[in-house]
């Protein structure tokens, strides 16, 4: 079912359990924008039996928040153009490439391509591995990009992130709410979850400016800008400390 989080915005939730992210339903009068395209197909299935079920369009385009396989394994089950950053494309040109199955996985985690934390989780969602599909988006932008949906204007923003290199979040500027993506953690580096306070203070930065009072991390629960703040304000903190 999808959650409302502002009269225009909606979202599938995340599962821990799953491994699933946040999945958000953007309504504008005359477009639909859909955010992250999920772990696998049936990730993208369960998303269009909620949009169904609420009786909305199907989303009309798709924005990718960042390459992590979690987010982007589902795209290829989606016929809507995608839009992400360069440095998504990029990135999934390169998984693009990638040969699924057992004896590559256990290669490519060897090297350190497809951290070994996420082995298992690809292999549970995918039994087949050689099933898996990396799609790559249609359309990209450096820096920003702005999308008019019909009294809803999303601008989908590059930030710096201590999670990946290649981050964007949604800004959706009438409804003052933000998709972070994965923006918000920390760095997975040979397997360890890693603070980057350097780049949680640009990103405070950069987030700063933007009007918005909710805003939906993609692995936890809606938070307002304040709570945001304050958590990043103590993980600095923290780092500091160290
Ligand atoms: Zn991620």
């Amino acid at each position: 079912m999808l959650e409302q989080l502002t009269p225009r915005v909606y979202h599938l939730r995340f599962s821990q359990t799953k491994d699933r992210p946040s999945l958000g339903y953007i309504r504008g009068d005359r477009f639909s924008l859909m955010v992250d395209a999920g772990n696998s197909p049936a990730h993208v299935q369960e998303f269009q039996a909620a949009v169904d079920e609420a009786g909305f369009r199907r989303p009309d385009l798709v924005a990718l928040t960042h390459s992590h396989w979690d987010h982007c394994f589902g795209l290829s089950a989606l016929d809507i153009p995608s839009i992400a950053c360069v440095q998504t494309r990029q990135s999934l040109e390169m998984v693009s490439k990638l040969q699924w199955t057992p004896d590559e996985l256990e290669k490519n985690a060897e090297k350190g391509i497809v951290p070994r934390l996420c082995v298992p989780r690809i292999r549970a969602h995918f039994p087949q591995l050689e099933t898996i599909r990396v799609a790559l988006p249609t359309l990209t932008f450096s820096e920003s990009m702005t999308l008019d949906l019909g009294n809803c204007t999303c601008v989908l923003q590059h930030v710096t992130s201590p999670h990946a290199r290649d981050t964007m979040i949604v800004w959706v500027k009438e409804e003052r709410m933000v998709f972070l993506g994965d923006a918000v953690y920390q760095e997975l580096v040979d397997d360890v979850w890693t603070e980057r306070p350097e780049k949680l203070r640009k990103l405070v930065q950069e987030l700063l400016p933007l009007d918005f009072t909710v805003c939906q991390p993609a692995h936890q629960r809606a938070m307002t800008k304040e709570e945001l703040l304050t958590w990043f304000a103590r993980r600095i903190q923290r780092a500091e400390e160290i």
